[in-house]
Order: structure tokens, then sequence, then C-alpha cells
């Protein structure tokens, strides 16, 4: 039975689902005012997993992706600039294709990552109506007031606020910043509404009942949430950073609006540091999967070390760690390859000489079966439904790898581990690697070259080589080409 650990009761508990074999899965997106880094994609990459698992438990998964298009401001106070304005005035473009650009370049990312495509990307913007129809219900309900600025929550009169973060009121008031709008009636109330400036034409704004503005930033995903998936709904995820505000004042808006729980499982994935630092552009440590890329490192060498630490601990990105990531990922393609070479090649040859019922490696002929792995297949869900253990989920792929099961047993079951793990395991298998034209003639040069006993020329055609990604290998059957 799949367990997950619940923010909101602070322990991990069995997952039971609202309705038989389908899951409501709803995942905080990004605002889409600059590049996502690396960080941010480990909040995916873990919520990615969780979809995946549930799937792999046999649910029907309907996951939500929200992308913040408008309204998020520069502070949780609710004061300063909306971050898409701030970035539309830098680079001197309409806000309009501040939001368009950078979402483009958000889903080129997530696909590089081979998460999976959410069943529906849902834009602020493109809710508005839903999201004034929730302040409406709030507004008739006694729970918002209007000051200046705006139309506000007065988390005063929720009685679960805090209940997330399980901060009590008390403490939050002893720990408040000095409140950056000094005319809310508690300096954690949160804007529902913000009004365009007097005068001004904000270049993303719409009418309301309240007159014309903007919505605030949490409200997306309360109107957004509640009406893909209905209320309660099964999972809500994100990163912790969003635990104490932002998931706290959607709590309070959905439950308040409608007198039930917005989702029975709060699971929230930590945080990813730099060389032990916090990531900031200040710190000049932010990293995008572009800088990945260029490096000439496969975005998936990226996934495989968040895959090597558990979501709910730090994980500390370096270099090394990058780079013995992309060892680890390269050598399971390679196996991979080969898994499927003698799935094909071998089981056909054996069978017409029976006598090699076995080979010398102990696999198994025709007829192989995966018996072999399924004790290794039932120790792997066993891991992922520990709350979702993928450094043990890994440890139990590498076992499976090194066990003397049949080859096609073994192809069959790191298939269905990729289910999970998301590495594109079936690019690879048995699949030979396509040598670029250039590659294929240094490889010739250099086999004259050695014809001609010519080593210094033939070492050198091999540090080619190796710069355009590939290995050469000298065997008694000639050069052996592998990727790097
Ligand atoms: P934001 O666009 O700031 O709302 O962030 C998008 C997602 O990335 C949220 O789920 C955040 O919790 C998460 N996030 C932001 N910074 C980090 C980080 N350094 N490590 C892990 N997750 C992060
Ligand atoms: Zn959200």
């Amino acid at each position: 039975m799949l367990k997950v650990y619940n923010t909101l009761h602070k322990k991990i508990e069995d997952f039971l689902p609202i309705k038989k074999g389908r899951i409501g899965l709803y995942a905080c997106g990004p605002t889409v005012y600059n590049f996502a880094h690396i960080g941010n994609f480990r909040a995916y990459i873990f919520e990615d997993i969780l979809r995946r698992v549930l799937a792999y438990n046999g649910y029907k998964v309907k996951h939500i992706v929200n992308i913040t298009d408008v309204g998020h401001l520069r502070s949780d106070a609710d004061a300063g600039e909306d971050k898409i304005l701030e970035q539309a005035k830098k680079e001197g473009k309409s806000a309009w294709d501040i939001a368009k650009f950078y979402e483009a370049a958000f889903k080129k990312d997530w696909v590089r990552l081979n998460l999976l495509p959410p069943s529906k990307w849902a834009r602020a913007t493109d809710h508005i109506k839903d999201q004034i129809k929730l302040i409406k219900v709030l507004e008739e309900k006694g729970y918002t007031y209007k000051i200046p600025d705006g139309i506000y929550f007065d988390t005063a009169k929720f009685s679960g606020y805090g209940k997330l973060s399980g901060q009590k009121l008390e403490d939050k008031e002893a720990g408040a910043r000095v409140a950056e709008n000094s005319e809310k009636r508690h300096p954690w109330d949160f804007a529902l509404w913000k009004f365009s400036p007097k005068d001004i034409r904000r270049e993303m704004e719409w009418p309301s009942p309240w007159g014309k503005g903007f919505p605030g930033w949490h409200i997306e995903c309360s109107a957004m949430s509640t009406k893909y998936l209905g209320q309660p709904f099964d999972v809500h995820a994100g990163g912790i950073d969003h635990i104490p505000v932002h998931h706290e004042n959607e709590i309070a808006q959905s439950e308040a609006a409608y007198g039930k729980p917005l989702a029975d499982y709060w699971v929230h994935g930590e945080f990813l540091a730099v060389d032990d630092k916090k990531m900031s552009k200040s710190l000049g440590n932010l990293y995008l999967i572009d800088d990945i890329v260029k490096r000439g490192i496969n975005p998936l060498a990226f996934r495989y070390l968040c895959l090597g630490a558990h979501y709910r601990s730090k994980l500390n990105f370096t270099r090394e760690g990058l780079e013995g990531a992309n060892n680890a990922l390269k050598s399971l393609y390679k196996i991979a390859r080969g898994l499927g070479k003698q799935k094909i090649g071998l089981a056909r040859s054996l069978a017409s000489r029976p006598t090699f019922g076995r080979s010398h490696t102990g696999e198994a002929a025709d007829g192989a079966t995966a018996e072999g792995c399924a004790e290794l297949e039932q120790n792997f869900l066993d891991r992922i439904n520990d709350d979702l253990d993928t450094p043990g989920a890994l440890a139990i792929m590498w076992e499976m790898l090194k066990s003397d099961n049949p080859t096609s047993a073994k192809a069959e079951s790191l298939l269905k581990f990729d289910e999970v793990l998301g590495l594109d395991i079936k690019s690879y298998l048995g699949k030979k690697i396509k040598i670029p034209v250039a590659v294929a003639k240094l490889v010739k040069a250099r086999e004259a070259a050695r014809a001609e006993k010519n080593w210094k020329l033939s070492d050198e055609l091999r540090d080619k080589i190796f710069e355009l990604g590939f290995l050469a290998e000298d065997t008694a059957e000639g050069t052996k080409v592998e990727e790097k």
C-alpha cells in the first residue's frame, strides 16, 4: 500500500483515494516572468515522480498545473510590483509577451526533463471569471474587506488559519515583519483582488464587481483546483516554501468558501541548494536547465541526480554530483542497449542450438519469464510506496541489473521501473548507437593509422573522437565505438 507524508497531519499516512481508482492531483506551477531554475525543476521532478507512482499503483491520475501569468507580487505581503510587469519593463516588452515567452521556455525544459504532460495547463488569465466568482462567495460569507488598494481576506475569520504550517497566529504575530501594507487588519491577511492604480491603465487588468484590477496570487489555485478536480480532491503538491503562505492561503480561501477541505493530502518537496548555499542571482549560483545542456550533459542526468535524494531531504547540487549522476546514467543506457540486443539476438540463436540452454552468464534462452525478477519488482514497489523512496528504488534497479536473471526479464523489469523513474530507457533498450558521419570518418582514419602503426596519429584521432562524445575501443574484431 502506498504511504506518503502528509504535511497537514505531519506524519506518514496510508494513501486512500476519494474515488476508487482515480486521483486528482494539483501542483502549483511557475510564475512565468523569468526562466525557471534547477531548484524549481527539482520540485516539478518530485511532483512528476509522485504522479508516476500513483499511476504505477493503478490509479488514473488527473494532474493540473497552473501557470501564473498575472498577479504574483514581488512580496508575500501583497505589496510591490507584479513580477511579470516588472520584467516587461526591464525587457522593454509587453507583459503578455513576457508571459508567453517564459511559458514556452518553461514547457521546453519540462519536456527535456521527461516530465509527463499534465492533464491540463491552467493559465490564471484564462480563469479570471472563476476567480471573481470565488471572491464573491467569500464576500457573501463575510470573509473579505475592502481597503484602498484592494479586497482582502480576513484571516482572523477563518478558524483553521495556520493548520498546514502549524503556526499559531500569536506566534505569527510575534514574528511578523512590520506590515508592508499598513491598512490591512492583520499583516498576514492577503489580497484577493488588487485595484489598478487610479488614472493609470495597467497592461493586465479586468473589470470586476469591485472595480478594475487583477487577482491576487493565491486565488487562482483555489479557483482552478476546485473547477477541475472538485473539492475536496486527493493530492496537493508543491515546494516547502509554499507551506506557510501560499498553501495556507489556498486552504483559507477554498475552505471558507465551500465549508469543506480543499485536499486530503498535502505533499511538499524540500529545496535544492547549490554548493551548500541558497541559490540566488546575487550569489551567481543560479543555474538553468540550459546551463546543464550547454555543458554537454543530458538534462536527464539532473533528473537522475534528483532521484538519488529523497524528496523530503535537502539536495545539495554540485558539479561533481551532476557529473556522477551523468556517469551513472550513461552506464545505465549502456546496459540497456546490451539488454535489448541480447533479448532479440541471443534468444533466436539459442533456439537453433538447444544445447546452449543457458549461457555462461546464466541467462536463459527462449521462454524466459519475468519470474526471476518478480521479487525485485516487489522490492521496487515497496520502495516507491514507502513515501516515494527513489534512492531505494534506484538501488533495487541496479541490483536487478546485476542479478543473473534472464536478459529478457531484466529488460522487461527495467522498462517497468522506468514508468516511475522516467529516464527514457525505451529510447536505449536494444538500440544501436547512431554514430555521426564525422565520428565514423575519424574511426576509419584511425584504423588506417593503426594499420600503418602510426600510434601518434591514432592517439590524436582517439582524442578527436572523444571530443565529439565517443569512445574508441580497440578489440580483436576492430574498433568498437561507444558514447562517452
Ligand atoms: P515559484 O515560481 O517561486 O512559485 O516556484 C515554483 C516551484 O519551485 C514551487 O513549487 C517552489 O516551491 C519550488 N522551488 C523554488 N525554489 C526552489 C529550490 N531552490 N529548490 C526546490 N524547489 C524550489
Ligand atoms: Zn498554488
